[in-house]
């Protein structure tokens, strides 16, 4: 989420930045078992929280109301900062928080930061066996693998945008179950939901935030409250309202463990989108109740700084925080069996932390793949240099960033909605797409001064670019070309949204879509959506049989991709070797875009591909060497296989807004 960008550009014009060290002298504690660890013997408990002057720990029977029926008063460890406490046996199926005593002040309850189980609405952290919430099968569970992170192809989907239209046809709507339904078929029997991520291509889901949010009132079910979820309350449990009982911890544990072994069943990844750079409340935060003061940042005046524009803003340049984001994508990657992790307002971060991240679950598993967003809401008390940003990428090796170059140059401005980009036939964009053809890798025949977003190479591989069109925030591309081009047919739109998706699919880099876009979904033409209900957000999956002709082109596009390494080169080296521009005058004919991938690239069969982007509303005459070609796409048609037709080169007519590929 960040419909704000602040990237270095900006910064560097008026950023502020202080450091606070008053942190510095915290004792701090990383044990696996900061506040539970349960075994048959003993119920213990260690709440960070080394400023407090008194600790309770309340025990409950109930997730919500009721009382606690035993309240005990914590025991001080001075020297790493905790505070414990010890009950006889297994204390399966109770609930617990904590009350921290600060400057003579009793905080309100909290269910503390390490919950991994929550009752109601995530108010009390909850005791359960977390061994007896696996599904069937979970120890032999694992994603698919993944050779290089360019290989991945990313589907970003929200829990109920998947399953709440009727026409999704399924039984479990807007939950972690629904999401796991194969079998599902729209109004003509054509597939939807997982079986229609199978049928498309992509090799992963990215989920939008599923960690246990505040917005949604789990105890009303049937109210159908909607939120994308970036409002986190507990980072490590799940979502209730996508469980079908919120107010049995084990059961959202479960079903979403569930949903990650039928989306591994069918060979697909799951990235998880994480928030760690805010939280839902200030003062009420479980951050602020246990270690006031600690956990956010704060301006020289004592406010919360605010570089998310949600409030408030985490520090993950502290130890101990940043210990607690490393803890707990390990944690997810080890229960979960997670594949990769979105990080939302990565730049909030320090690179020191988005390092120590990818290095340490690299440790679980080498192919755990790891972006974000590479920039803030707002400014940061965090000094810009050190800043997780998209410009300090380099800084980052395995970690990579959203392209927003490649994003505003194809379809135009992100938050001006009548705004046109390459492929609605504005001019200027042609640098800028050719920055997102090279992955932001320097490239000999790319002038990074005449970008848009960026003015130099910003990474050092085509592994450190996620590239898009669209997402999540925003417009959906259809609803944009829709804004854009008000005068067009959907037809043309449709040509607008293939040409588009034809240069993302191609671009060195990861590609990543929209759920839904393969069928020209929209959303009515809201741009935050955040909120709002599902029949704004809800996949019409009846989209699929109307628009079938899409969903044939993305799949295809996404075949040609799997089956050509080269649209998938792993160093920058290996693409300034084989990726050459053709020269073209773009006063004379602006909206054009050529180039070849050239001997056999990263091992291709093909040993040369052509792809030349018409973005303008006219044909135009382009120059290619004579030879046997294969023609993969022309005029919004495609073919991974190249049978389309054969040409022998020269002078070759490109159809107006649409991409021809040939290959020899
Ligand atoms: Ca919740």
């Amino acid at each position: 989420m960040a419909t704000l960008l602040l990237t270095g550009a900006a910064l560097a014009a008026g950023a502020q930045s202080h450091f606070d060290d008053r942190f510095l002298s915290y004792p701090t504690y990383n044990g696996s078992d900061l506040e539970l660890a349960v075994t048959p013997e003993a119920t213990r408990f260690r709440l960070w929280s080394p400023k407090a002057e008194a600790v309770r720990l309340n025990l409950y029977n109930e997730g919500t109301g009721g009382r606690p029926y035993k309240t005990v008063e914590m025991k001080a460890d001075r020297s790493n900062g905790t505070w414990t406490a010890e009950l006889p046996g297994a204390l399966y199926g109770k609930f617990y928080t904590f009350e921290v005593n600060h400057d003579g002040r009793w905080l309100a309850e909290t269910p503390g930061v390490w919950a991994k189980a929550v009752g109601l609405n995530g108010q009390r952290a909850a005791i359960i066996n977390m061994a007896e919430t696996d599904p069937e099968g979970w120890n032999e569970d694992r994603g698919p693998a993944v050779k290089s992170f360019n290989d991945v192809i990313v589907y970003e989907m929200h829990m109920r945008d998947m399953t709440m239209h009727p026409t999704a046809g399924a039984e479990h709507k807007g939950k972690f179950l629904g999401v796991a339904e194969s079998g599902t078929k729209n109004s003509a029997g054509e597939a939807t939901g997982i079986d229609n991520i199978k049928e498309l291509g992509a090799t992963h889901v990215h989920i939008l935030p599923s960690y246990d949010y505040n917005s949604v009132d789990e105890s009303h079910p049937e109210l159908n409250q909607y939120n994308w979820g970036y409002d986190p309350l507990n980072y490590n449990a799940p979502e209730g309202s996508y469980s079908t009982d919120a107010s049995k911890p084990e059961v959202r544990v479960n079903e979403m463990k569930q949903m990650i072994k039928a989306l591994h069943d069918a060979g697909i990844g799951v990235v998880m989108d994480v928030v760690y750079n805010h939280t839902a409340s200030n003062d009420d935060s479980n951050f602020e109740l246990t270690a006031p003061g600690y956990y956010h940042r704060h301006r020289e005046d004592g406010s919360y700084s605010d570089a998310s524009a949600c409030g408030n803003e985490t520090a993950s340049d502290r130890q101990q925080m940043r210990d607690y984001i490393i803890n707990s994508v390990k944690f997810w990657a080890d229960e979960y069996h997670i594949d990769g992790f979105r990080f939302d307002l990565m730049a909030i971060h320090d690179t020191e932390t988005m390092n120590q991240v990818a290095a340490e679950l690299k440790k679980i598993r080498p192919d755990i793949f790891v972006y974000g967003e590479g920039w803030t809401a707002g400014d940061s008390p965090l000094a810009p240099e050190r800043r997780a940003l998209k410009e300090n990428v380099a800084k980052m090796e395995g970690v990579a960033v959203f392209s927003d170059d490649i994003r505003d140059a194809i379809k135009g401005h992100y938050s001006n909605e009548e705004a046109p980009g390459f492929v609605q036939g504005a001019p200027g964009q042609e640098e800028t797409v050719k920055i997102g053809i090279v992955g932001a890798t320097a490239h000999p025949q790319v002038d990074y001064s005449k970008g848009n977003n960026s003015k130099f190479a910003y990474a050092s591989s085509p592994q450190q670019v996620v590239n898009y069109v669209s997402c999540h925030d925003d417009l959906t591309l259809t609803d944009k070309l829709r804004k854009s081009m008000p005068e067009a047919t959907d037809a043309e739109r449709k040509r607008a949204a293939r040409l588009a998706q034809t240069i993302v699919f191609t671009s060195q880099g990861t590609p990543f879509m929209f759920a839904g876009e393969e069928i020209w979904r929209d959303k009515k033409g809201v741009h935050n959506s955040y909120k709002s209900p599902d029949s704004i957000n809800a996949i019409d999956w009846d989209l699929k049989t109307a628009h079938h002709d899409q969903f044939d082109y993305y799949r295809e596009l996404i075949k040609l991709r799997k089956e050509h390494p080269a649209f998938r080169m792993n160093s920058a080296e290996q693409v300034a070797r084989h990726l050459k521009f053709d020269d073209l005058d773009t006063e004379k004919t602006p909206n054009l875009v050529s180039y070849s991938l050239v001997d056999n690239a990263n091992g291709d069969t093909w040993k040369e591909i052509k792809l030349i982007f018409n973005g303008a509303d006219e044909d135009r005459i382009v120059e290619v060497p004579e030879g046997d070609w294969k023609i993969v796409a022309t005029d919004g048609k495609i073919a991974a296989d190249g049978s389309l037709g054969t040409t022998n080169g020269g002078k070759i007519n490109v159809a107006h807004r649409s991409a021809t590929i040939l290959a020899r």
